[in-house]
């Protein structure tokens, strides 16, 4: 299985991302923790990536692109993987769907987890105080300005992949308002169901008319997004229901034509009976003319008797 999750900070990927990984047994690919880690090992790429995350900017597109496509080749992530983090941006995608395609795999599923930005900045400060009450380094990144700063860089350059992923019809969207295990429900209900997840966009619409059957989750709810679909079925069954007609008609009117040649036939028959037909005809006939012969010859008797009794009388 190979999943993205897509959402603004604190809006509870990586709690997410944890939970699919005990599920599944995948691993969860956090570009962000790899980033941090390569900054803590001091790494060329942990010494650029270093003061931008930081401030709460997005390190660039080739450094995070090359990190993953190091990390999708590794055993481990043979069976499948969970993106937490990555992609944040539209290159990121495109680039991403290169890889995949170069190696024959395809995405499971986009979800998206929506959440209300008031809320996350609570989010955050609660992170924060947890970790620092578990006496854990606070992240550099998890302070107002910064978060502030994330939130910028999510509108402007991440949310344009629930566009990218819906026209794709890979999405599906999660309300992240909702309790961890409401979440994590939502989010099994989606993977059990195969095929396309995306309610369709306006542009996907107007891209691609016809073919649409999608689902959207929100709320705990599953939507069929295909009305478009459904009608054109049901015009279909129409059209299949009115052709048959048309047939059956057609063969009752060749059926009825047909009963009238054979009656005609029949007549005809009788006039120029078959050879079984003559058959019976000369038994018939040889049988009247014999009961013609028989009357004959009674007539024949009773003339001569009452001729003996005339000749008699005399
Ligand atoms: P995260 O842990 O996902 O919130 O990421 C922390 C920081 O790492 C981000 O604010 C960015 O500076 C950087 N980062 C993580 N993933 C990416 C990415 N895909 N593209 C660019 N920067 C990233």
């Amino acid at each position: 299985m190979r999943l993205i999750l897509l959402g603004p900070p604190g809006a509870g990927k990586g709690t997410q991302a944890q939970r699919l990984v005990q599920k599944y047994g995948i691993v969860q690919l956090s570009t962000g923790d790899m980033l941090r880690a390569a900054v803590a090992a001091g790494t060329p790429i942990g010494l650029k990536a270093k003061d931008i995350m930081a401030s709460g900017g997005l390190v660039s597109d080739d450094i995070v692109i090359g990190i993953i496509a190091d990390r999708i080749e590794q055993d481990d992530a043979r069976k499948g993987f969970i993106l937490d983090g990555f992609p944040r941006t539209v290159p990121q995608a495109e680039a991403l769907d290169r890889l995949l395609k170069e190696k024959g795999l395809k995405l499971d599923s986009v979800i998206e987890l929506k959440v209300n930005e008031a809320v996350l900045l609570q989010r955050v400060e609660n992170r924060i105080s947890e970790m620092q009450a578990r006496g854990e380094a606070v992240r550099a990144d998890d302070n107002a300005e910064a978060l502030a700063k994330r939130l910028d860089a999510y509108r402007a350059q991440t949310e344009p992949l629930v566009h990218y992923y819906g026209d794709k019809r890979a999405l599906a969207t999660v309300d992240g308002m909702a309790s961890i295990d409401e979440v994590t429900a939502q989010i099994s209900r989606i993977l059990e169901v195969p095929g396309p997840k995306a309610k369709p966009t306006s542009r996907a619409k107007a891209k691609a008319a016809p073919k649409k059957v999608g689902i959207v989750a929100k709320a705990g709810k599953r939507v069929r997004a295909s009305e478009t679909s459904k009608r054109a079925k049901a015009k279909k069954a129409v059209k299949t229901k009115a052709k048959k007609a048309k047939v059956a008609k057609k063969s009752a009117v060749k059926a009825s034509s047909l009963a009238r040649r054979a009656k005609k036939t029949a007549k005809k028959g009788r006039k120029a009976p078959s050879k079984a037909g003559k058959r019976v005809v000369g038994r018939k006939a040889a049988a009247s003319k014999r009961a013609a012969q028989k009357v004959a010859k009674k007539v024949t008797k009773r003339r001569a008797k009452g001729r003996n009794q005339l000749t008699k009388r005399r």
